[in-house]
């Protein structure tokens, strides 16, 4: 604990998007070493390098053995997938090292990241830190590999999709970091995808509330489980870029007034706009139908022995709807037909969701969402509120037009 009182920690995570070429990598290593030379004691953590192509890429590995096994077991599947972030993080050991920097390499079990046995999809159940802190009194930086864990007794596993976020989150929280910085080839977190509305903003500050709830309905910016591990103890996440000295979004709960840029938050009823591309609706007329509840619960019973998660749920004396993955469409189909249902099914549909605290204040919001709606001529099949969002489903050929004339209905980019 002596350790812990007497060092600045800080944790900065990059993104396989900074670190695909060594120029990018040189960017991130820039990073690092302002972060020493500020006195900080600094734990990386890297993804796999670069996007699906790229050599060493996550899916590229897991595409290797889906042409040979489609069944290849879970176990061994995790060491492979797991690579690839192995490999980042010796490169960026290299790099440090030729700039001058001494650095060490730990996997996630050198790190002392435990993990369940959930392979594919562990989760932390505890970090030692122990280790790390020895390096890191050594004045060493520790350079470790997103994604990763180890079960108690040694397996390699790995956390799911958009894992180094939460290996970055679960190391700051263990090493009571002073923060957490995740970098990333945008600027910070922004009130759209920055790829389908062009004059999107930067939001300075955000509540962990705010940005988790955004990257539950699907901006990819940041992974839940990360704010949700952050959020525990409040350890401040940033969310910054790799490529530019911008301050880029904390995310915190504390005093957002004293943060410079944050006069409007307070103001705030929509914090951004988030989609899910993927899904399909599901409609079934029970008009007809005797024992209605029981007909809703075979259902909702049939899917769920199938394993298909449902969302979207909307039940009527007329009507059931609800909407589920894209990939699950034929087959959720195929089990109501088994039922002795007629379902109806839209298969291209996205999910848009409009996010903020502010929501639950202001009367009116689902009603300018469906003017903006209406005046770009996009219909809206469903739409749903809670006192933090506002849900609506679109055709997903309409998907880019309605999110941008949302931003701009509710002046997001001024
Ligand atoms: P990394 O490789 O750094 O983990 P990701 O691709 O996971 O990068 O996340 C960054 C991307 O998230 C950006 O390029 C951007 O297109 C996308 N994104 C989606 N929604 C948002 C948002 N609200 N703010 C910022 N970026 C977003
Ligand atoms: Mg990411």
């Amino acid at each position: 604990m002596d350790t812990l009182a007497t060092m600045n920690i800080l944790v900065q995570k990059f993104g396989g998007t900074s670190l695909s070429t060594q120029e990018e990598r040189l960017h991130a290593a820039k990073k690092i070493m302002q972060a020493t030379s500020q006195g900080y004691a600094v734990v990386v953590v890297v993804s796999a390098m670069g996007r699906e192509g790229d050599p060493y890429a996550t899916d590229t590995l897991i595409s290797l053995t889906g042409k040979i096994s489609p069944e290849m077991p879970k176990r061994e599947m995790d060491m492979l997938m797991s690579c690839g972030e192995l490999i980042s993080a010796g490169v960026m050991v290299a790099t440090l090292q030729s700039l001058g920097v001494q650095a060490v390499l730990l996997t996630g079990a050198q790190a002392g990241i435990v993990t369940n046995e959930s392979f594919g999809d562990a989760r932390i159940l505890r970090v030692e830190p122990k280790t790390i802190l020895a390096h890191l009194r050594d004045n060493h930086v520790v350079v470790v590999p997103g994604f990763q864990g180890a079960t108690e007794s040694g397996e390699q596993t790995t956390l799911g999709r958009g894992g180094s976020d939460t290996s970055a989150a679960a190391l700051g929280v263990a090493l009571e970091a002073e923060a957490i910085e995740i970098f990333t080839d945008v600027e910070g977190v922004m009130t759209a995808d920055p790829r389908i509305v062009e004059d999107a903003k930067i939001l300075p500050v955000v509540s962990y509330n705010d940005i988790s709830n955004l990257a539950h309905q699907g901006a990819k910016v940041i992974h839940p489980r990360a704010v949700e591990i952050a959020m525990q103890r409040n350890v401040p996440l940033r969310v910054r870029s790799t490529f530019s000295d911008g301050p880029g979004t904390l995310v915190t709960n504390s005093m957002p007034d004293k943060v410079a840029g944050a006069d409007a938050v307070g103001d705030r009823i929509i914090t951004g706009i988030a989609c899910t591309p993927n899904v399909t609706q599901i409609q079934l007329d029970i008009d007809g139908c005797e024992n209605k509840p029981e007909v809703c619960k075979k259902i909702f019973r049939g899917m769920a022995l199938a394993d298909i998660s449902v969302d979207f749920i909307s039940v009527q004396p007329e009507r059931v709807s609800y909407t589920v993955r894209h990939e699950w469409g034929a087959k959720a189909i195929g089990i109501l037909q088994n039922m002795g249902f007629a379902p109806k099914s839209k298969l291209k549909c996205a999910k848009i969701s409009l996010v903020g605290g502010g929501i639950a204040d202001l009367p009116g919001v689902m009603a300018t969402v469906l003017e903006a709606l209406e005046e770009c001529g996009v219909e809206t099949l469903q739409s749903a509120d809670s006192h933090t969002t506002v849900w609506v489903l679109v055709e997903k050929e309409h998907m880019i037009a309605a999110i941008q004339a949302m931003h701009r209905k509710f002046q997001l980019g001024t």
